[in-house]
């Protein structure tokens, strides 16, 4: 039984459902060159399910022997209005929260997935593979420059800011919502800068999210 609910920072409740999890591949060209990807011409969207997504300070619960799993730490934004082909000034307006998610992707799966071109929800998709973190309300943020980071066991494994994104935020959510309506509850995670890599049982990781959000948790 998932009882994820969305929070924010103060630990107070979203009035919003938990909806599904609209992710981006290859939005960081750092990323794409690690794992050897070229750079999509059109923005490579895949979907997590609201059974996906678990509370990120809780600790992580991982699968077990289903091959490597990987962190991702992504920006994930909280979307509070029905958006269907929308415009950059309506999603900047749909925008309430911000916070960090770690898209935990099964990564020897997802690469066999590849190799017979066939879609990545099974390496995605699974329960748990959406640890969010409570959300800061997006008055605070400017979309355009949020810098957010990843420690593990007190290293820094990744560090990223979305003025280095392919696709920036707003155009990302427009180009989404041109795609499918996004509702209220409904997540958008940002995609990945390098430094991805396997996790393991006993780790502890600590999120930051600029100097509003440090999020400390560990690996089950
Ligand atoms: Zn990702």
């Amino acid at each position: 039984m998932n009882h994820y609910q969305h929070l924010w920072q103060d630990g107070s409740p979203g009035r919003f459902p938990t909806g599904k999890v609209v992710c981006i591949g290859r939005n960081y060209s750092d990323h794409a060159a690690e794992l050897n990807n070229p750079v999509p011409d059109t923005p490579l969207l895949f979907i997590k399910p609201a059974t996906a997504v678990v509370h990120l300070t809780q600790p992580i619960v991982i699968p077990k022997n289903r091959g490597e799993v990987h962190f991702e730490t992504e920006l994930a934004i909280l979307i509070g209005q029905r958006l269907t082909s929308t415009t950059e000034e309506n999603a900047r307006n749909a925008i309430v929260g911000y916070g960090l998610g770690l898209d935990l992707t099964l990564r020897d799966l997802q690469s066999e997935l590849k190799a017979q071109g066939h879609p990545w929800e099974r390496a995605k998709a699974f329960d748990g593979a959406c640890p969010l973190s409570p959300f800061v309300r997006a008055q605070a943020l400017d979309a355009e420059h949020l810098h957010f980071s990843l420690d593990i066991d007190g290293k820094r494994r990744q560090s990223g800011d979305t003025s280095a994104l392919l696709n920036p935020v707003l155009p990302l959510i427009s180009y989404i919502s041109e795609q499918f309506t996004l509702m209220p509850g409904d997540v958008v995670l940002t995609g990945t800068p390098k430094g991805v890599g396997p996790l393991h049982s006993g780790q502890r990781l600590t999120v930051r999210l600029q100097d509003v959000l440090c999020i400390n948790t560990e690996i089950a």
